[in-house]
């Protein structure tokens, strides 16, 4: 069969069967195409509807992004402080904010929450993103222009701003929604600490009036996705993107988060030379949100109740210098990872000291333990990413509760992790984990509120698609 010269083919799965664009060059981003490979599974199919709608975002993306004609004069309406007429394209401007695993959350949820309102999103660069991400958009970039207007007001955007949408709500300047008196800007305030006001996003009637605004810019550390599908202008849509409610982060994530090649050397140096050559792959996630220096024995005991009990790790016998297996041994690689040594250390000399009763042999890997969340850092955010996705490349992840580190690794992953139960009281809980109802990310903020009706409702309640979450029992989150 004769093909176009100059034109490169790549396998299906190469592209996530269509998930991703072609036409990247290859080198200057290596993960895009390399990571399927260390993947066991092979890659789920996303919806016919989801990939075409990619392929028009990303041409919006194209003809709206940084320095086009439209960028130009949208923003020539954003300096004017009014916005006259429509303008052809709209944006929502993420802020960079809180820890890594939030920020791929909340800028999953960013472009989402675009593709749904025909909006272009841009990303501010903060002090590291660029080091962490290819660019996920053809020829355009996604990053918000280091002379954007209002960029050095981000670090101070808070409920108190003039321009912050619950607070316009409360001084009720929409009263009289005549035109020419909108903002050519809104900036709105969804990080967790919101309030009555803020949270009104989430209704049909605030959407509305956002389709004038041209601007819309976003600080988040918070996945509200769950939140969107309760939104009923956006159901529809929403379904027909993600026939498959559990995927929605899983696809989003892939197509939107690969790694630089600074960030991909560290992932596939750490996994050809102690992950690679294994039976299996567990990765076990460790974030203690409790004040103190660890390790806890607490926690050490939860761990292993866990892994244990769930038989994702074999038992050590303490009588026997040594244990003949009946059949071939396996060998288990264990992937740690955790701000701290203590558990590794623990766990690695448990299996060295005492045999398995499987005779299976396990190895116990933690490639950094930085001790201390240090989110200024260049190096330190390129490992903790490195570190989520060599988590999602595991054969079976058990997670921390709360922790958008290991929501991450598993959507990514496609993974339905076993969620260790948040201690109380500096006791290892009993059950110790459970498994998870779905991979996706718990929202950790929700609203409680029945738009129409003007008053509460459990929000968990509404549908079969958005749960109550396993690891915080007022969050929500898809199943
Ligand atoms: P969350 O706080 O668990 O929801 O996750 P975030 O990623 O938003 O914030 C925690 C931050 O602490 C990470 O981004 C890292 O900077 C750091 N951190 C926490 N756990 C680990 C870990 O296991 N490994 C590494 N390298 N960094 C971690």
């Amino acid at each position: 069969e004769d093909k176009p010269s100059g034109t490169v083919e790549f396998p299906v799965d190469k592209l996530l069967h269509g998930l991703l664009a072609a036409g990247f060059d290859e080198g200057s981003c290596l993960s895009r195409y390399q990571s399927t490979s260390y993947r066991k599974e092979r890659p789920r199919k996303p919806s016919s509807y989801l990939i075409s709608r990619l392929r028009s975002y990303e041409a919006l993306h194209k003809r709206c992004g940084p320095y086009t004609e439209s960028y130009n004069k949208t923003l020539e309406q954003l300096k004017s402080g009014h916005q006259s007429g429509t303008s052809d394209c709209n944006y929502v401007v993420w802020i960079s904010f809180s820890g890594l695993g939030n920020r791929i959350l909340t800028l999953a949820s960013a472009f989402l929450y675009a593709l749904l309102t025909n909006r272009v999103l841009l990303v501010d660069p903060g002090i590291d993103m660029t080091g962490l991400f290819c660019e996920p958009f053809p020829e355009v970039s996604w990053f918000l222009p280091a002379d954007f207007p209002l960029k050095i007001q981000f670090a101070s955007f808070d409920q108190k701003n003039s321009h912050c949408y619950g607070k316009m709500l409360k001084e009720n300047n929409f009263a009289n929604p005549d035109k020419s008196e909108l903002p050519s800007y809104l900036y709105l305030h969804l990080v967790h600490d919101y309030d009555f006001h803020d949270k009104l996003f989430f209704c049909d009637q605030d959407q509305t009036l956002f389709q004038k605004i041209p601007w819309l810019i976003m600080k988040t550390d918070n996945y509200f996705v769950p939140s969107l599908f309760l939104i009923p202008s956006f159901e529809k849509e929403l379904s027909n993107l993600f026939p498959n409610k559990d995927l929605v982060f899983h696809f989003l994530g892939r197509y939107l988060f690969h790694p630089t090649n600074k960030v991909w050397g560290l992932i596939a140096r750490y996994y050809k030379s102690y992950l690679a050559n294994a039976d299996e792959r567990i990765g076990i996630q460790i974030r203690v949100f409790d004040t103190g220096t660890g390790p806890f024995q607490h926690v050490l005991d939860q761990i292993l109740a866990c892994t244990i009990k769930e038989n994702l790790l074999p038992e050590i016998n303490k009588n026997e210098a040594i244990i003949s297996p009946s059949g071939t041994p396996k060998a288990k690689a264990v992937l740690m990872t955790s701000l701290s040594s203590g558990y590794f250390e623990k766990i690695r000399d448990m299996y060295w000291e005492h045999p398995t009763v499987t005779g299976d042999l396990i190895g116990i890997y933690q490639p950094s333990h930085e001790e201390h969340q240090q989110t200024h850092k260049q190096m330190h955010n390129q490992k903790a990413l490195a570190e989520m996705y060599l988590l999602s490349f595991t054969d079976v992840l058990v997670t921390s509760s709360w922790s958008t580190f290991g929501y991450v690794a598993q959507s990514l992953g496609g993974l339905r992790p076993w969620i260790l139960y948040k201690p109380e009281n500096r006791t290892a809980p009993d059950p110790p984990c459970r498994r998870a109802m779905s991979m996706e990310p718990c929202f950790h903020a929700p609203p409680f509120y029945d738009c129409k009706a003007k008053r509460g409702i459990d929000t968990g309640d509404l549908v079969p698609h958005v749960r109550h979450c396993e690891d915080m029992s007022w969050g929500l989150k898809l199943v």
